[in-house]
């Protein structure tokens, strides 16, 4: 009887060293995951950053990457100054760049917020050229810059206005004017970054060009760009400056913007009047825009 006692003193202890167990394992592992947490976040704001300026452009870095961000700062200025050049559009306002590296990030990202352009990497080694398994910043940086440069409401049109202008007329401007070694890892990104990939994408996929896509906007406006010969990006810049004096500008998004259908409208107008092309408005429909 007294053994039996004790077995059910012993089940009933053995109860509450088990749930004494439980809330121990319980509070180290929050207090493991809390320390974890602001651990990382501790590194990341230890991490200390610097800043650089050139012409229109300031651009904040993590200690290190000074190579990296004096080759990006060249590269967005010449990029504008190519815009200037080729199309004689400008960035309106000075623009801020942003690099930030860290481990949490879940994949590369390069947005644009109008006039602040944010770089989000993994690791260092994402800036790698693609030749030596990186990406393709220098024409990311290009297309973000022709985001600056002009909006519609319109998101497929913008990424192909972005896209067409950055890959075939920007990038081989920055190429030509700041050679292959303004990269640290020099190479040909007039190759790897400019025209003769998309020009592989557009007209080798097909299955890519979809009406109404990204690359149908590209290819659009590629069309249009070859059509007029040494012209051609004289006059989708005209078009987007008569767009910018008399168009109607939307709201809401704390920068300018405006409607596709009115630039369709501008471009076809003054391919009209300068070339006799009256062709625009079906090449547009075409192409599902
Ligand atoms: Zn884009």
């Amino acid at each position: 009887m007294r053994f039996i006692n004790i077995f059910i003193y012993f089940l009933f202890e053995l109860k509450k060293i088990i749930a004494y167990l439980l809330i121990f394992l319980l509070v180290v592992g929050a207090i493991f995951y809390f320390y974890s947490e602001s651990e990382s976040l501790r590194q990341e704001l230890t991490v200390s950053y610097r800043v650089r300026m050139d012409g229109n452009f300031v651009i904040t870095y993590p200690y290190g990457l000074d190579d990296y961000a004096e080759a990006i700062l060249q590269i967005c200025s010449k990029a504008s100054q190519g815009f200037k050049a080729i199309y004689r559009l400008s960035v309106q306002t000075s623009a801020r760049i942003s690099i930030y590296v860290s481990s949490n990030c879940s994949q590369l990202l390069l947005y644009t917020n109008y006039y602040q352009i944010y770089l989000n990497l993994t690791t260092d080694e994402d800036l790698l050229p693609p030749t030596m398994g990186g990406h393709h910043q220098i024409f990311g940086f290009c297309h973000e810059i022709g985001h600056m440069i002009f909006l519609v409401d319109n998101y497929d049109f913008n990424e192909g206005w972005a896209t067409y202008s950055a890959a075939f007329r920007i990038v081989p401007y920055v190429y030509q004017s700041l050679g292959q070694n303004v990269w640290p890892q020099p190479y040909n990104y007039s190759e790897a970054d400019g025209s003769d990939r998309y020009l592989k994408f557009v007209f080798e996929n097909q299955t890519l060009c979809t009406p109404g896509s990204m690359y149908a906007a590209t290819k659009l406006l590629y069309t249009i760009d070859q059509k007029c010969g040494q012209y051609g990006p004289l006059l989708l810049g005209d078009a987007i400056r008569t767009l910018e004096k008399n168009g109607s500008l939307k709201h809401g998004l704390g920068y300018p913007w405006y409607n596709l259908g009115e630039f369709k409208d501008t471009l076809t107008r003054q391919l009209a009047s300068y070339f006799n092309d009256t062709t625009i408005e079906s090449l547009f429909s075409e192409y599902g825009f």
